[in-house]
């Protein structure tokens, strides 16, 4: 049988089985299985050549039982319904996981940014908030910065949002420049709480982070910056990779030059001949392996020559539901998506939290109450898949979906 490689029913398939192990039955299973709200919209946009194009865009609202929705706003080509659909979800267990009071939700429009001028993606953004206004807000529904969409993205969609809403609205919106209410550490934090969660991993498999040798997939956003914490803490970075190819030195890669090489979207391996693969880079001898890039990159196929002991998922959904059990027969320790990358919205909450109290924090706040989210975060999931004897993955759906599952049953919901 062909594995399945639907985002969104393999993470039905996880929500069901959490349930089930937390003791709810089918009805909490049919409240959670999808948004409770999904919007569909077009919005039209003038090009700079005179002519006008309509973008398709979707807002999902997966549960609002345990405060207003929030998650990011992706601007990508293959950005679908679904896809948004399953990436709310997974903002209801990353909030569950870190335990912000949130619940999921999710953005994107089809585009393609990288062939689109400044004024166009500034028309687009302002003309995908003016769509989805009357459903967001700072205590309804509250967005954020995603693949390809970033701070300057994020002021021109407050700014519209403010325009239309008559006031100053710093609260709609995370991932904003730092003097529009953006938060200290915001830009670099999903990067920090993988790194954390890659600490806290290393320690229980008695690995020491010095010297050890890492494969990063993908320089983007979150890639970029990990590569850059980890060679500063000491470890090798062996491997990494954009969408073109990737680049390998056993002996560790000048990280710093990468970094300085590295355009606005994360590509650099195409100043460079001696590139490998994505499946040889996944595959290289290291010891952590941390897939930034897209889904489905671990799959049956090559599941079983990973040769990482700590695969650590910093991109949304890039193993299977089949390699997962695989990694897990084979002792590798997975540190799973919602519990790796939700270091992004937690310091989108403590930007929030900072807006509505006009009041804000150091970068060493921010960074102490990241690292005690991230630390317990770990520790509680790690601790429910050692005492129950399951996977990490699973571990980490049972805690991110208890608190939504119990809030709804207190509104009356099931
Ligand atoms: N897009 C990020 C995520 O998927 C951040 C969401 C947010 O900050 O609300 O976790």
């Amino acid at each position: 049988m062909a594995e399945n490689l639907n985002l969104f029913t393999s993470t039905q398939e996880v929500i069901r089985e959490a349930l089930n192990k937390l003791g709810y039955d089918e009805s909490m299973y049919d409240l959670l299985k999808e948004p409770l709200r999904m919007l569909n919209v077009r919005i039209p946009v003038k090009m700079d050549d005179g002519t006008t194009k309509v973008f398709t865009g979707f807002r999902a609202q997966h549960n609002d039982a345990v405060g207003p929705t929030k998650g990011g706003v992706r601007f990508h080509p293959m950005v679908s319904e679904e896809e948004v659909k399953a990436l709310s979800m997974w903002m209801t267990l990353k909030c569950g996981i870190v335990d912000l009071p949130y619940g999921g939700g999710k953005g994107g429009v089809i585009c393609d940014p990288r062939q689109m001028s400044m004024g166009e993606v500034e028309r687009l953004s302002r003309g995908y908030v003016r769509s989805i206004s009357q459903f967001v807000g700072p205590t309804k529904d509250i967005p954020a910065p995603d693949v390809f969409t970033n701070a300057q993205i994020m002021a021109w969609m407050m700014d519209e949002y403010s325009r239309i809403d008559e006031f100053n609205s710093p609260g709609f919106i995370t991932g904003k420049p730092i003097v529009l209410g953006g938060s200290q550490g915001r830009d670099r934090a999903t990067a920090e709480g993988v790194t954390i969660v890659i600490q806290e991993a290393a320690k229980k498999r008695g690995l020491n982070i010095e010297g050890a040798r890492i494969v990063i997939q993908g320089f983007g956003n979150a890639g970029s910056f990990l590569a850059k914490f980890l060679h500063d803490l000491g470890a090798k970075v062996i491997g990494i990779s954009d969408a073109h190819g990737a680049l390998h030195d056993p002996e560790g890669l000048d990280i710093d030059y990468l970094l300085d090489r590295r355009d606005s979207f994360g590509t650099v391996t195409n100043l460079f001949e001696n590139t490998i693969s994505n499946r040889e880079l996944l595959e290289l001898e290291c010891d952590i392996l941390v897939p930034a890039a897209i889904e489905n990159q671990i799959t049956a196929d090559n599941a079983y020559d990973i040769k990482a002991s700590i695969v650590v998922e910093a991109a949304n959904g890039p193993t299977t539901a089949e390699a997962t059990k695989i990694l897990a027969e084979r002792g590798i320790l997975l540190v799973p998506d919602v519990l790796a990358s939700a270091g992004g919205v937690t310091v989108s909450y403590f930007e929030w939290v900072q807006n509505n109290q006009g009041y804000y924090w150091t970068e060493e706040e921010v960074r102490e109450k990241l690292y005690r989210k991230m630390v317990d975060a770990f520790e509680n999931v790690y601790t429910t898949a050692t005492t129950r004897n399951i996977n990490m993955r699973l571990a980490a759906y049972m805690v991110g979906v208890r608190r939504t599952a119990e809030a709804s049953r207190f509104r009356g919901w099931v």
